[in-house]
């Protein structure tokens, strides 16, 4: 049995956590990353993403898509496997300009009914496909979920692989070695001023 997704032009629901896993409900979705405010503190500003239909939602920064579906396992676990798109503006640490950072997170969590419930195992770190255990509720709120998933996905001290700036100086630098031109009389100019 299969549910067709629901499709929203909003943050995900507020929804009755194993009810959504026993129907294996979907819901898939795109809104402006201007909703998530615990997000947005710790990030650069963020362009406005204008979200009017979802099958046009672009994959540019402010924008923040998702799908989110519940299902039973064969031995009778209640799971959350929620994906996670959005390209976030961070500012360089190296350069301090705008670095876009895409981002495609998929998740599996596993329900359980309280803490007590939850496993004291360390998870395995090198099985990516490991649920992570969290508490389920009647009023299961998916977006903030979704956004602890996307908080976890900001890097401490974000860097360009390559600095735009330092790249087009290095290409300035052996455009210049290659050709022995003599130096311009603004160059000359520069040199008589230092030396001032
Ligand atoms: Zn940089």
């Amino acid at each position: 049995m299969s549910v067709d997704p629901v499709f929203r032009l909003s943050v995900p629901p507020v929804v009755d956590a194993f009810d959504f896993a026993r129907r294996g409900q979907v819901v898939e979705g795109a809104f402006s990353i201007h909703r998530l405010q615990r997000l947005l503190e710790g990030l650069a500003e963020q362009p406005l993403g204008e979200v009017t239909e979802l099958s046009t939602a672009p994959a540019s920064p402010g924008v923040v898509r998702y799908v989110i579906q519940g299902r039973r396992t064969k031995d009778d676990k209640s799971q959350l496997v929620m994906r996670v798109q959005a390209n976030l503006v961070l500012e360089c640490q190296r350069c301090l300009g705008p670095l876009i950072l895409p981002i495609d997170r998929t998740t599996i969590f596993e329900l359980v009914r309280r803490e007590s419930d939850l496993s004291d195992d360390e998870p395995d770190e090198d099985d990516f496909d490991a649920p992570e255990q969290i508490v389920g509720s009647p009023k299961f709120d998916l977006a903030e979920l979704l956004e602890d998933e996307l908080i976890l996905e900001v890097p401490y001290v974000p860097r360009h692989m390559q600095c735009p700036d330092t790249a087009d100086l290095d290409a300035q630098a052996d455009e210049v070695a290659g050709r022995e031109e003599p130096p311009s009389p603004f160059a000359v100019l520069g040199q008589l001023k230092k030396g001032k």
